[in-house]
């Protein structure tokens, strides 16, 4: 009998939870993805996220032809495509890994519920994380809105070794094959067919293989100086997997098996303390997917009370200023034109433009929320929306008020300005004591076409202070 595997952020064969179960109940199993206009034609996509994702479905077709099957492509609705392939094909069964976010949700409810009809078997696995959501609650059963309990929880569970690789499995015979032409399945386009062109190198390699490559390079040369070097944006300190867990061209229980042989080969308490600082940001990532499950409505806006309908300023000149990295500030803008040249922004950096935006700038995190999404390798729902709430203080976050000064930042962890020479080209003449500090005359901001700062970071930092106190006596 015939199971259908529907890949969505999980574009690999091997350590897949759903697709180990469906070739457990047959040996024919067959992968389908379905370009869905829904996510695609929407104004928060970006062609460099697209372009690795069409890269990663590219391996993962070869790696299905590898083990003797198919992936089929479709273009359109899932709940139209999805139950019509299946009916054609007269698959015994779909089933797919399930997903935190509301849209996501809301189509495997449909899709699901137009199998059923149609008289076809749905079974649906928690695959993406290492506890799914409401695994990991509260004693009195509710979910954890504080990290540092989620963690102390989450980290005592034991965790789940990889899901069987996909060896071997039977596909669509030439009959079917042409059933499923008919039926709407087309040969996988690239990015720029569909409209996506991202001419850049990838900052992050698409596919399985490349995933593991760079899992095995960091666990072997960082992760034991992971908690030193990953607040520095000039050294590759981190581990750069953001595009790979977003689109499951790596399972998450491997990773976990990754950073638990690590521990068991290192020699010093240190190391150790490192490689736990690691998982603790697999952690992270668990918990932001958990509250965007239990929590829905942080995707429409601030979750705490005094910046729900805060007075932003929303000033579109400065908002631009922001986009474009012409704010003034080096490492404001270094960190921005990172991301819009290669679709990727270091941990650091997101957060010190997080907070310029919402702070200095006084703007609604939501439009640095989507500015992201239009730019980002890596963009995730949960994370991206996790990250921003956070650096606006309407989060799921006990400590109220959190603004940074770009110019400590900048000292602290760019101390020698390489980064900012790197994104900011203009400035690269300049004394290193200048680039962190940002105290650049206005002659030499003339010389070098640099902008003056659009904000004054004190002026701003009063200012936002003083709406918020008035938000909270309200
Ligand atoms: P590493 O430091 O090697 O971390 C390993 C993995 O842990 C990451 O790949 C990621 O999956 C996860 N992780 C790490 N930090 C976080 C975190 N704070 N929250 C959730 N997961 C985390 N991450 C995204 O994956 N997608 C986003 O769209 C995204 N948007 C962000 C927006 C803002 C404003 C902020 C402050 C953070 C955002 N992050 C996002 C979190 C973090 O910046 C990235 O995960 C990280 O920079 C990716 O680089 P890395 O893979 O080298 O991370």
């Amino acid at each position: 009998d015939l199971i259908l595997f529907w890949h969505r952020r999980d574009l690999r064969i091997c350590d897949n939870v759903g697709l180990a179960a469906a070739r457990q109940h047959s040996t024919r199993v067959v992968g389908v993805f379905c370009l869905d206009p829904g996510i695609l034609k929407g104004d928060d996509v970006a062609a460099v996220r697209v372009t690795y994702m069409m890269g990663s479905l590219q391996a993962l077709a070869e790696n299905y032809a590898q083990v003797g099957s198919q992936l089929l492509v479709l273009q359109g609705s899932p709940a139209q495509q999805i139950p019509a392939l299946a009916q054609t094909l007269q698959a015994q069964a779909v089933f797919w890994n399930k997903d935190v976010e509301p849209y996501a949700r809301d189509r495997d409810r449909t899709v699901a519920d137009a199998l059923k009809q149609a008289g076809i078997e749905v079974q649906a696995f928690w695959d993406q994380l290492l506890h799914a959501p409401r695994e990991i609650l509260t004693g009195t059963g509710a979910p954890y809105t504080v990290f540092t309990p989620f963690w102390r929880n989450w980290r005592s569970r034991g965790k789940s070794a990889p899901a069987p690789n996909l060896e071997s499995a039977e596909g669509l015979t030439e009959a079917e094959q042409d059933q499923a032409k008919q039926t709407g399945c087309i040969p996988l386009p690239s990015a720029k067919d569909l409209g996506f062109g991202w001419d850049n190198e990838l900052p992050l390699l698409p596919g399985t293989q490349a995933a593991h490559d760079r899992l095995e390079e960091f666990c072997d040369q960082s992760i034991d100086e992971y908690r030193e070097r990953r607040n520095f944006p000039s050294v590759r300190g981190t581990s750069q997997l953001s595009a790979a867990l977003k689109f499951g061209t790596i399972g998450i229980r491997s990773v976990w098996a990754a950073t638990e042989m690590a521990l068991s080969e290192c020699r010093s308490d240190e190391a150790r303390d490192n490689i736990h600082t690691w998982q603790q940001e697999l952690c992270w990532r668990e918990f932001y997917q958990h509250a965007m499950y239990c929590f829905p409505e942080l995707a429409e806006g601030a979750y705490r009370d005094p910046m729900k309908d805060f007075p932003f300023i929303n000033n579109p000149e400065h908002f631009q200023a922001w986009c474009d990295g012409q704010t003034g500030y080096p490492i404001v803008d270094a960190a921005m034109r990172q991301m819009n040249q290669i679709g990727w922004m270091h941990n650091r950096c997101r957060m010190i433009v997080a907070s310029f935006l919402t702070k200095d700038l006084i703007t609604d995190y939501r439009l640095g929320e989507k500015y992201f999404a239009q730019r980002l390798i890596d963009w995730d729902l949960s994370a991206n929306n996790g990250g921003w709430q956070w650096s606006a203080s309407s989060g799921m976050d006990p400590k109220p008020l959190r603004i940074f000064n770009p110019a400590s930042q900048a000292q602290k962890f760019d101390p020698e300005g390489e980064y900012i020479r790197e994104w900011v080209p203009e400035l690269r003449s300049l004394d290193t004591e200048q680039l962190v500090t940002g105290k650049i005359s206005q002659e030499e901001r003339d010389r070098c076409n640099y902008p003056v700062p659009i904000v004054d970071h004190k002026q701003q930092q009063n200012r936002f202070k003083d709406l918020y106190q008035q938000q909270k006596t309200k």
